[in-house]
């Protein structure tokens, strides 16, 4: 039961070290004595899912997103959409998140396409608005298993993200989220996951990290669960976090 994780752009799309969230993935599989194997898919190269995959696509400069836009228009991101389609696991971070929605416009007025993943768009801050800046704590439902969780990070986007008929990932409890107005951070569709935070997001959120190894092995044998680990290591990371953002520090 191996994994495979396709990590979309891996040099290109690492803003903040979201390369984090692939080597979280890898470890929290591997200490459960779970293969994985990575492939890093960049310009030019097709996707080819062989049942048991995750993609990933981190977070980048407009200059970046740009770069790739024209690359993810045909069948790659065809592709990437029909795997969403079909159950598959995809985690957006930011401007890979941005590009899984309709289109990111950048402040110089330049619509880049996305993949249609998600219905949503983003509007480039107006030349009197900041970037969107800071560490945020976020309430998310946890449908899978009938919980209300919690999920912390970091953010730094001028894009501004307007769900068009596309549930949120989770509410903003601290920080700004989509777009800084609405009160909504990321979407969730499917198995597919967008979200602004970076930090990398995943190691100080192992219920999350789980939940999409889960994803992933469950297409294959949907009785399929992870022996729990020893996370004290990784609550304290984000406990360190989440009580300074909800006032309890
Ligand atoms: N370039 C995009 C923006 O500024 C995304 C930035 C990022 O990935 N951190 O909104």
């Amino acid at each position: 039961m191996k994994l495979t994780i396709h990590h979309l752009y891996a040099d290109m799309m690492n803003l903040y070290g979201d390369r984090g969230n692939v080597i979280s993935i890898r470890k929290r599989c591997e200490w459960r004595g779970i293969p994985v194997d990575v492939v890093d898919v960049g310009l030019g190269e097709r996707v080819r899912p062989t049942g048991c995959d995750l993609f990933l696509f981190g977070g980048g400069q407009d200059r970046e997103q740009a770069l790739l836009a024209d690359d993810l228009s045909g069948s790659k991101g065809a592709d990437i959409r029909a795997f969403v389609e079909d159950g598959g696991t995809v985690l957006g971070v930011c401007g890979g998140y941005q590009l899984m929605g309709h289109f990111y416009e950048t402040p110089e007025g330049e619509r880049l396409p996305g993949v249609g993943i998600f219905d949503l768009h983003t509007e480039p801050r107006k030349p009197d608005e900041a970037r969107l800046i800071g560490n945020v704590l976020v309430d998310v439902p946890a449908p899978e298993d009938d919980e209300e969780r919690q999920v912390v990070g970091f953010e730094n986007h001028g894009g501004r993200t307007y769900l068009d008929d596309c549930e949120p990932l989770g509410r903003v409890v601290a920080g700004f989220g989509n777009n800084g107005t609405d009160g909504t951070e990321g979407a969730r569709r499917l198995n597919a996951y967008g979200t602004y935070l970076h930090g990398s997001l995943l190691p100080k959120n192992p219920w999350l990290t789980d939940q999409l190894i889960l994803n992933v092995l469950r297409r294959r044998d949907a009785s399929f669960e992870l022996e729990p680990l020893d996370d004290a290591a990784e609550h304290h990371a984000f406990e360190s976090m989440s009580g300074r953002l909800a006032g309890r520090r």
